[in-house]
């Protein structure tokens, strides 16, 4: 809708019910004079957090809205599959309107909000300004470099899916561009691969970088050797896996340095400037490929209070999830930290977290419009799981600890029923089972160059955001 009908249209809405000031033509078909009865609850993230409010919304007496930049959701835990070349990124990305099909009062809109008015129940977006009845910033997270310009300059982040393929382009020209020099020196910036941060991102690809090399490497490429590429994972911290039980960490390391990779811990990065990363110990790697998963930090759209936001740049939130100070807005997943007794530090930034948050929400909405009494937030911690490649997985699911090849299977069947879309599991088990058993699945295509200005190679390339 132009702008201009929608504000014209919006400001219809405003005096027929200035209550549901969002409800511009909500329903399809339905006369721009009727007025929804029904509270709006505005959903501010279509990830993990969001897309379960409005599923658990589903048929309840109120209209669901959905925003988000990208019509799609998107299954981060997957997304070293893409930048490794390893899947395809629609297969770890679903359409949203898809996914809410049927559901008769949900409604979509792309749209990146900037700024909410809690005074007036209102945010402000790039599509305008939408009114709510209820509010659920589920915005989640993005790299945090912690205020190393150089870092965030030159590094590559793993956070969303253009990110992802924008990786995978400069690890695959990295690689080409290698092939073209001479000598070994040369050539090692181009081959050294330096992961920052040993959670679960950095290990997963890590592991899948180092089997890149050892089985695909010299296939694609045998202008070089397997031993040129070169795979180091480093930590700040004393060990890799740091969130996970101490067996998970060493049986991880374990694997890593089976792969051939350079687990270097307690190691603090110091600079990056495209060529070299310099460490605090006055040690360096020459490097042009820096992959940066050591932390993340809140998306906050502007209008929330200062005083609300908690290490980590997350919203602080009561115990059902209310946005403090707030009768209406509820913040859920990485975006908010619940500070309550039991959880002074909040919760992980996982997956989980976010899905049970969003079930929670949606009933503690229902129970507000009720006048029901509500009741607090209780995470149930379903365990951790990581792969390290091949065979090879740690698990950490209550008191039951296991490693190999087990708990691969265990992480393979977690993130196959977890994928949205039948057809994304379908793809993905068959790229998985092809990958297995030739040891060379994915396309690894470069379909667009990653280009950057900040790191001149061969003198040609300029930026892009892929
Ligand atoms: C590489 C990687 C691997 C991971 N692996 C695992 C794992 O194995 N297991 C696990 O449990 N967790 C894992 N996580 C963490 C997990 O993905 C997050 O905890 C989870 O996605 C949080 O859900 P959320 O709903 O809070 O936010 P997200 O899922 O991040 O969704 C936020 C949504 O908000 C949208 N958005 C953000 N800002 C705006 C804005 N201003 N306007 C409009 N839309 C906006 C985004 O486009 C996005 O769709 C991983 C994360 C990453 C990055």
């Amino acid at each position: 809708m132009p702008v201009t009908t929608f504000t014209a249209f919006f400001t219809s809405r405003c005096q027929f019910h200035p209550h549901i000031l969002g409800n511009y033509a909500f329903f399809k078909g339905m006369d721009q004079k009727d007025k929804s009865k029904f509270p709006l609850v505005l959903i501010a993230g279509g990830g993990f957090g969001g897309l379960q409010v409005a599923r658990k919304l589903k048929d309840m007496p109120v209209d669901v809205m959905m925003l988000d930049r990208h019509n799609y959701h998107t299954f981060q835990p997957l997304l070293y599959q893409v930048a490794i070349g390893s899947l395809e990124a629609d297969s770890i990305a679903f359409s949203l309107r898809k996914n809410f099909a049927g559901q008769k009062n949900f409604r979509f809109r792309i749209a990146e909000i900037t700024k909410i008015n809690p005074d007036k129940n209102t945010v402000v977006t790039t599509i305008g300004e939408i009114a709510y009845d209820y509010l659920v910033i589920a915005t989640g997270s993005t790299t945090n470099f912690f205020g190393n310009k150089d870092v965030e300059r030159f590094a590559m982040p793993m956070k969303s899916i253009p990110e992802a393929l924008n990786l995978r382009s400069l690890i695959l020209q990295n690689i080409e561009e290698a092939v073209l020099l001479n000598s070994k020196k040369e050539r090692e910036p181009y081959l050294n691969f330096v992961l920052v941060g040993a959670g679960p991102t950095g290990v997963e690809l890590a592991g899948a970088l180092a089997e890149l090399r050892n089985h695909i490497l010299v296939q694609d490429y045998p202008e070089l050797e397997k031993e040129h590429m070169k795979v180091y994972l480093v930590d700040f911290q004393p060990r890799v896996l740091g969130a996970m039980s101490e067996q998970a960490s060493n049986a991880a390391k374990e694997f890593l340095t089976g792969l051939g990779v350079e687990v270097l811990v307690s190691e603090k990065v110091e600079s990056y400037d495209g060529n070299e990363i310099k460490f605090g110990n006055g040690k360096s790697i020459h490097t042009k490929n820096v992959i940066w998963s050591a932390g993340v930090t809140g998306v906050v759209p502007d209008g929330i209070s200062k005083g609300s936001i908690e290490r980590g740049n997350r919203i602080r939130t009561g115990s059902i999830c209310l946005v403090e100070g707030s009768s209406n807005i509820f913040a859920i997943g990485d975006v908010a930290a619940m500070i309550t007794r039991e959880t002074p530090k909040g919760h992980p930034g996982v997956a989980q977290v976010a899905i049970q948050q969003g079930n929670h929400v949606a009933k503690t909405i229902m129970q507000l419009i009720n006048g029901e009494p509500t009741v607090p937030f209780k995470y149930l911690d379903k365990g951790s799981l990581a792969t390290i490649g091949r065979n090879k997985a740690v698990a950490d699911l209550g008191k039951l600890k296991f490693q190999g090849f087990f708990a691969w299977l265990i992480w393979m069947f977690v993130h196959l029923v977890s994928l949205l879309g039948f057809r994304n599991k379908i793809v993905v088990f068959i790229n998985w089972t092809l990958s297995y058993l030739t040891f060379n699945g994915g396309a690894r295509l470069i379909i667009r160059r990653f280009v950057t200005e900040d790191i001149p190679l061969n003198g040609h390339l300029t930026k892009n955001d892929g």
